[in-house]
């Protein structure tokens, strides 16, 4: 009886254990999508969620999918030697796990040491990774994912290292300085190019892009000057948003073995640059768009797939709340901004450069046109509000020169005066303010779903956001090995 008893128990507790490993495995993340809004504080999703709502006359917010994610985090954003950090420190901490100082990419403070990411990684257990941004594809928050650079503006170095991470899909933006900012050679598609990967670079090249292509990298017809693709709400029928190179990041890397995708939307930081809270609605909706691209992968493969959504710091210390609203908002007014304010800046000066329409009428029928400020029909303009376009008009257009530094810098930043000036009104009146045009220091939020979600629950360190990601995924990342020794992983295997 005694031993049978023994035997009963043995057998129970193997099979108990069996069960245990078969969990653990089932919820082992095999796909795992890494979105980050740059810039992305939970002022930025709520005062998107609040125009989404007031878009249709309603109070309160519309929540965007990620918002609905059963777990929610809170993380510190500080880098290693400031409180307010940068894109480049902060990517790092977000991709290697590890502290660095403002503008190093994957290499710790010192410049002694290189960090690798969680893509590294991913890559060496055999699973094909994918970069994506809305800014150029060497910008610092793509680019802490694969390359070990002191400096986030050695844009040519760090292209190098992103032709030679042997990563299996680049899509969005494309280079900041392909020749490096003067007449280098290679230039940076050429090292691409060089280093196996088939660039596509039109709409029809991009939609005939397949697995059969190899390692690729996918780049928006329509860029900008420094690379980065147009904002969303600029966005026509002839660009690709956001949500089709994640589509197509998962048609090209969906393999047995799984995959890391990063996605970048780089450009609601820009927007909250500028101080501009349409676009950066419009750059949150289109994170939201590519983020709904891994939920229905996610359906599809629920116990081996985790979704998480976080940011790498908040720009421009948004908030809801305005001294001149008080306790009101008035954020259906928002939709009267049809460009961002850089296109609108682009605009005004276009205009402007034609002697016969530089004069101060034609700024205010400008600022009526694109933010339906002033004029009968329009939004009314306080006495204040008429005079502060005016000055900004004169300062835009170099017929006023303001010395002071700092009012300078609190009216405009280092935006173009008419477009800051005609932005920053509506945002006000909408009951909108923005406190800096730089970053600041407050905590951001994680957002997940899927396999190993539990772990991105309470407030914590941006260090700890790969570490978790590891940790779901069932790997370690505590070898330090350069890059190169990694690819030697992978060659191996
Ligand atoms: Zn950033």
């Amino acid at each position: 009886m005694k031993s049978f008893g023994i035997t009963l128990k043995h057998s129970f507790l193997v099979l108990l254990l069996l069960l245990l490993s078969l969990t653990t495995e089932a919820q082992r993340a095999k796909y795992v999508f890494y979105f980050i809004g740059d810039g992305m504080g939970l002022a930025q999703v709520a005062a998107t969620e609040a125009m989404l709502a007031a878009r249709h006359n309603n109070d309160g917010f519309d929540h965007l999918n990620f918002s609905k994610f059963p777990v929610t985090g809170i993380i510190t954003t500080h880098a290693a030697n400031r409180l307010v950090t940068g894109s480049a420190a902060a990517g790092t901490a977000l991709a290697s796990g590890h502290k660095t100082n403002i503008n190093r990419i994957g290499m710790n403070g010192d410049n002694t040491e290189p960090l690798n990411s969680i893509a590294y990684y991913a890559k060496a257990r055999g699973k094909k990774v994918g970069i994506i941004s809305s800014v150029s594809i060497d910008h610092a928050t793509p680019a802490a994912f694969y390359a070990h650079r002191p400096d986030r503006n050695d844009y040519y170095e760090i292209s190098q290292d992103l032709a030679a991470s042997n990563f299996d899909f680049f899509g969005g933006g494309g280079f900041a300085k392909p020749n490096g900012g003067g007449d280098k050679s290679p230039t940076t598609w050429e090292l691409a190019q060089n280093a196996g990967y088939t660039i596509t670079r039109t709409r029809a090249q991009f939609d005939t892009l397949s697995p059969a292509a190899g390692k690729a990298l996918a780049v928006a017809p329509r860029l900008g000057g420094s690379g980065a693709m147009p904002y969303a709400i600029d966005q026509t029928a002839d660009d690709i948003p956001l949500a089709a190179f994640v589509e197509k990041a998962i048609r090209m890397l969906h393999n047995d073995h799984g995959f890391f995708i990063m996605c970048e939307e780089g450009k609601i930081d820009w927007a909250c640059h500028a101080n501009d809270a349409v676009a950066m609605a419009y750059n949150i909706e289109a994170l939201a768009q590519a983020v709904a691209q891994a939920l229905e992968f996610y359906q599809q493969h629920p116990d081996e797939t985790l979704i998480i959504v976080t940011a790498d710091h908040e720009t421009g210390g948004l908030a809801l709340g305005h001294a001149l609203t008080r306790y009101d908002s008035y954020l259906s007014m928002l939709t009267s901004q049809k460009v961002s304010m850089e296109r609108f800046a682009a605009i005004a000066d276009s205009v402007f450069a034609i002697p016969e329409h530089n004069h101060p009428d034609m700024a205010m029928a400008l600022v009526h046109k694109y933010y339906k400020l002033g004029n009968d029909d329009g939004i009314q303009l306080t006495d204040r509000e008429y005079n502060l376009l005016q000055d900004a008009y004169l300062v835009s257009t170099q017929q006023k020169k303001i010395d002071d530094k700092d009012a300078m810098r609190l009216h405009y930043g280092h935006e173009h005066a008419l477009a800051a000036t005609a932005t920053r009104i509506l945002n006000n009146k909408a009951g909108l303010a923005w406190t800096t045009w730089s970053h600041t220091a407050s905590p951001v939020p994680v957002y997940a779903i899927g396999a190993g979600a539990e772990h991105f629950s309470g407030v914590y360190d941006n260090t700890d956001v790969p570490k978790k990601v590891a940790q779901a995924m069932g790997i370690k990342m505590e070898e330090k090995k350069r890059s190169e020794e990694i690819e030697l992983i992978i060659i191996d295997k």
